[in-house]
């Protein structure tokens, strides 16, 4: 039988036909609290004392709450209290290269980025960064709950403000 005459029921389903994708959606915290912690002094609930009251509920979650961040912390020899402090965030969520990179990978993936101004579309790509490097995986919005500290120190890294000073930035591609 000729090559093109197989029925194609032959060939089954082809591995790797669909991206394998994690669902984070699953990992969410439930919805229902006893005491919301928008209402709370930040102390009652941040152990790492860099966070900050955050404008939606979900996002009011410390560095030392998350799994996949203190596993990350708990490797190096010493142990930061902040997540902030781990010396990987510099070269994964900061360094602007780096982010240029996750720029090209995004774009590669996913086609252009739909984000105004050059700051914010750094934030996103820091905030991409930090999900790949803790979960393990890159989705094409970021679908898992970052902490209020790195959020924070992202967000003072590459700043919105006007007439803020941020020292030389490249273009991101
Ligand atoms: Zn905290
Ligand atoms: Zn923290």
């Amino acid at each position: 039988m000729a090559e093109s005459e197989r029925p194609a029921v032959l060939y089954g389903i082809q591995p790797y036909m669909f991206e394998p994708e994690s669902d984070p959606d699953d990992e969410e915290t439930p919805a229902e609290e006893t005491q919301l912690r928008m209402e709370q002094d930040v102390s009652e609930w941040c152990l790492c004392g860099k966070c900050e009251k955050m404008a939606t509920e979900p996002e009011n979650i410390c560095c030392r709450e998350i799994e996949q961040v203190t596993r990350r912390m708990k490797q190096l020899q010493v142990t930061p209290s902040c997540m902030v402090d781990h010396p990987g965030m510099d070269p994964v969520c900061f360094n602007v290269f780096s982010l240029q990179n996750a720029f090209n990978i995004y774009r590669a993936d996913y086609g252009p980025l739909r984000l105004r101004g050059v700051q914010h579309r750094y934030r996103f790509l820091a905030y991409r960064s930090f999900v790949s490097w803790c979960w393990g995986f890159l989705g094409r919005k970021v679908r898992v709950v970052i902490p209020a500290c790195v959020v924070l120190g992202i967000q003072r890294e590459f700043p919105d403000a006007q007439g803020s000073y941020v020292g030389f930035r490249p273009p991101i591609d």
